[in-house]
This record gives structure tokens, sequence and C-alpha cells, in this order.
């Protein structure tokens, strides 16, 4: 197509310069694609919930007379607005990520805070599947990053704990310091007792727009973005994510992140005193 022309046009350039360009135009394509699925894939996903919703709200208005029929639909509309609120919430992480510099604004970032805020996120989804939420260890922590992506990371990997996980189970988030060679790390654990991912799978959920079981993963508002969120976030503050899981037995996601001090001290090349 329109690359092999590009090519053939400028081929009198040199066989390495036509072949980057091709390469380069292969990748803004690529792009370019990525960009055009998701718009369409989130677009796609957010009428369906709307589209429920003006259907549910019409038959309560014409149910008035039966209260359970009411009360059905009632609920029917409450499992919709989940799954358009996690949509939404979907798109408001994308947006934070996609600032040049993430670190532009950092600023030390109290664990505890952090932890707070993702168990907030999925309070009421948690309450529906009567799931416990447990958190330990985050006591004077403080991680250095962009507050929002690092609200992002972490919001992401607790929503999936809920969402993949049977009612009446757990999900404990841990948090501890770790020494390391480059300066001390602070690592944030997320445990759940769902579902579990199989070892095939275990390297591609953190790929863009994958997902085990797109069926039961719609039905919860997720589009396969959350855990390519989080990898993007580790490793733009130079730290990483890691899974372990046993299929039917549960997940652990690990986020292992340069705690405030060190990253300080490693950026200005000096211990701070104390
Ligand atoms: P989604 O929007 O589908 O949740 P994610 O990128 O967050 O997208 O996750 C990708 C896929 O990884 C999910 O569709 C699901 O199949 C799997 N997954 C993520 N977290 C968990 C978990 N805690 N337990 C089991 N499976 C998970």
């Amino acid at each position: 197509g329109e690359a092999l022309a590009v090519s053939a046009r400028v081929a009198p350039l040199g066989s390495r310069l036509v072949l980057l360009l091709v390469e380069d135009l292969t990748e803004a394509r690529r792009i370019e694609a990525v960009r055009r699925d998701f718009v369409a894939n989130v677009s796609h996903e957010l009428k369906t919930p709307v589209g429920a919703l003006s259907l549910l709200s019409e038959a309560v208005m014409g149910a008035s007379e039966e209260p359970e029929a009411v009360e059905r639909f009632a609920g029917r509309m409450q499992i919709e607005a989940t799954r358009l609120t996690n949509l939404v919430q979907e798109l408001i992480d994308l947006s934070r990520v996609q600032n040049d510099d993430p670190l532009e604004d950092a600023e030390p970032v109290r664990v505890d805070e952090l932890v707070a805020e993702a168990i907030d996120r999925c309070r009421h989804q948690a309450g529906t599947k009567q799931i416990t939420m447990a958190a330990g260890g985050t006591a004077d922590l403080r991680l250095w990053g962009n507050r929002g992506q690092l609200a992002a990371a972490l919001g992401n990997l607790v929503e999936n704990a809920v969402n993949y996980s049977p009612a009446r189970t757990r999900v404990g988030i841990a948090a501890r310091r770790v020494t390391a060679p480059g300066g001390d790390l602070i690592e944030i654990a997320v445990t759940d007792q769902g579902i579990g991912i199989s070892e095939k799978d275990k390297e591609r959920v953190f790929e863009r727009f994958y997902r085990v079981d797109p069926a039961r993963s719609r039905a919860t508002g997720g589009t396969g973005l959350g855990l390519a969120i989080v990898k993007h976030v580790a490793a733009s503050h130079s730290g990483e994510v890691t899974v372990w899981s046993s299929e039917g037995q549960g997940s652990t996601f690990t986020l292992r992140l340069p705690e405030a001090g060190a990253a300080r001290d490693r950026a200005s090349g000096h211990q701070m005193p104390g």
C-alpha cells in the first residue's frame, strides 16, 4: 500500500534510509490503528450500558404499579451504572498516562493515601459481592512519582482483584520497604482469592486489549487496558509490576517502585542527611 509507494519513490536515496522510512511508517500506522481501535472499542462499549439504562428507565416508568418489576429493573440499572462507571474510570486513567513526562510533577506520595483511594474506588462493587478488603504495612511509606498515575496503577490492580473474584472472598493489600542496591524500593502486593490466570495468559495480560475471557470482562466494563496502564506507569517510574497466580486459587500482583527518599537521592547523586 502507501508504505510501499513511498519506499519506491525514495529508493534512489539508498536502501538503509528506505528501510528506516518504511519502518517509521509502519510504526506510525500501528499506533494510529491502536488509537482508532481504542476509540471505536470504547465508544461501542459505552453505548451498551447507556442504551440499557435508557430502556430500563422506560421500563421502570411503565411498571410503576408492579413493585417487584420495578425492583428487578432497578437492580439491572445498578449493574449497568457500575459498568458505565468502570468504563469512564478507565478513560480517566488513560488520560492520566498520556502526558509526555510523568515525572515532571513528581512528588512524595503517601502509600496509605493511595491505598485508601484504591479501596474507595471499588468499595461499592466489593460491597455488592461481600468482598472484604484489608490493607497493611502502609504506615510511613512514601513513593516518588506522579500521584494521578500511581493512583491509576494501584486502583486498577485492586479493581481487577475485586472484578475477578467470587463473592465472599478477601482482597488484601500489603506494602513494605525492600532494600535494593540502587536505593530502597516500596513493594505493594494486591492478593485475591479469585479465578486466577493460566501460565500461558500470564505474560499476555499486560498487553493492550488482551482479555482472557472477553465476555466476562465486558460484563464488568473492562476494555483490556487496565494492566497495560499499570505496566506503563510502573516502567515510567523506573519500577516494575509482576504477577504470581494459581488457577482457581487466586492471584497476587506486585508493584515495585522507588521510595521517595531513595529516588531523590539517586536523582541528586548524594545521600540525604539522616
Ligand atoms: P480488563 O479491563 O479486561 O480487566 P486488564 O488489562 O485490567 O483488562 O486485565 C486483562 C485481563 O487479565 C482481564 O481481562 C482478565 O482476564 C485478566 N486479569 C486481570 N486481573 C486479574 C485477576 N486479579 N485475576 C484474574 N484475572 C485477571
